[in-house]
């Protein structure tokens, strides 16, 4: 999609500019963080690579960013592909054979990788080995290359989507959550001080406010924000200013756009509040599926608009409210 508020990265992200280097700038994800001190200090200490980690959470949270503040404070290379660039298990194999010692290897979109590549990584992450196969046919042997110590640190959206032999291999599952306005208002502040941008608390927190819960969106609204600020010659960007500025980009003031507004409402008018199933209102928005539960429904299901029943969709008082519509006496809510 190419909506403003995607999670998924832009081209006009700069999210590398804007990353946390050391796990004390890290923002929010207080559980996660607290945890991977005391893994990383006790590798350290002993000498030791990392147990494999696996980040898992919706677009946009700080996955990549993390994977790079372990190998900072592990004190060790870093090295990022992505499931579905490496096409073949040699390609995998090659990389895994020119890691050094001790390098965290990140591999993005982890679940994507396909399975014949994904089989070399099963001894890799347990022995540390690589099993080559050499020859063909009735003459065909397998050989075994020892491989350095290394973390692999994978990302995904949903735990769910990876096999089960691979889940089982990373030692540190990390569940990434959605950051509070509170979180993401000193996201807003921190990136405002690197983009050199003047910003007053109210308009930092305006803006954290429309972020739908991402990092990432908050740091791209926070950019465009600065651009209406400059074309109208205001000085800081306060409350105001955000305000005028995210609704000229119809972001709306908890961070829901056109996109949102269209799916609750197909669930509003259409189905009576549901339950509706999400292939129905996939084929109604002409939406693949994967947009609708990996990119539109979590925010909106955190936010307590919608909820995924067994039977489908169904639109909560929240969402009812937020549309502006009574729901249908004796409807589910
Ligand atoms: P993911 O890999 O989960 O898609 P990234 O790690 O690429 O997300 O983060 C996206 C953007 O959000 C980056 O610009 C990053 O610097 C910023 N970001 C993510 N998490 C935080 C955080 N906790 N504090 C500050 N900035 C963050």
């Amino acid at each position: 999609t190419d909506r403003i508020l995607t999670p998924a990265r832009r081209p006009e992200d700069v999210d590398a500019a804007l990353r946390p280097r050391h796990l004390d700038e890290f923002v929010g994800q207080k559980a996660a963080r607290e945890n991977l001190r005391v893994f990383i200090e006790a590798a350290r200490a002993r000498g030791e690579a990392l147990d494999h980690v696996l980040f898992f959470g919706p677009p946009g949270l700080g996955k990549t960013t993390l994977a790079q503040i372990i190998a900072r404070e592990m004190g060790t290379g870093f090295r990022a592909t992505s499931g579905p660039v490496i096409a073949r298990s040699g390609d995998l194999a090659a990389l895994l054979t020119n890691l050094e010692d001790g390098d965290v290897l990140f591999i993005d979109e982890i679940h994507r990788l396909a399975p014949a590549v994904e089989e070399v990584l099963y001894p890799a992450m347990e022995d540390r080995a690589l099993d080559l196969m050499i020859g063909e046919g009735p003459s065909a042997r397998s050989v075994r290359i020892d491989l350095p110590r290394f973390t692999l640190v994978g990302a995904t959206t949903r735990q769910g989507l990876l096999t089960t032999p691979l889940r089982d291999r990373f030692g540190i599952p990390v569940r990434l959550q959605f950051y509070t306005v509170e979180e993401l208002t000193r996201v807003v502040t921190r990136a405002a001080g690197l983009l050199g941008l003047a910003i007053a608390p109210d308009g930092a927190t305006e803006v954290a406010r429309r972020s739908r819960g991402t990092p990432r969106i908050a740091g791209r609204l926070l950019r465009r924000v600065r651009d209406f600020a400059d074309v109208a010659g205001a000085p800081v960007v306060d409350a105001d200013v955000a305000d005028r500025a995210l609704n000229r980009m119809e972001v709306d003031r908890l961070g829901l756009d056109a996109m949102d507004r269209r799916y609750l409402t197909m669930i509003a008018d259409i189905y009576r509040g549901g339950p509706v199933g999400v292939e129905t209102l996939a084929a109604g928005l002409s939406e693949p599926r994967d947009t609708i539960e990996e990119v539109i429904e979590p925010y909106l299901i955190q936010i307590g608009m919608v909820a995924r029943t067994a039977r489908g969709r169904c639109l909560n008082a929240a969402g009812w409210k937020h549309l502006g519509i009574e729901p249908p006496a004796g409807s589910q809510d």
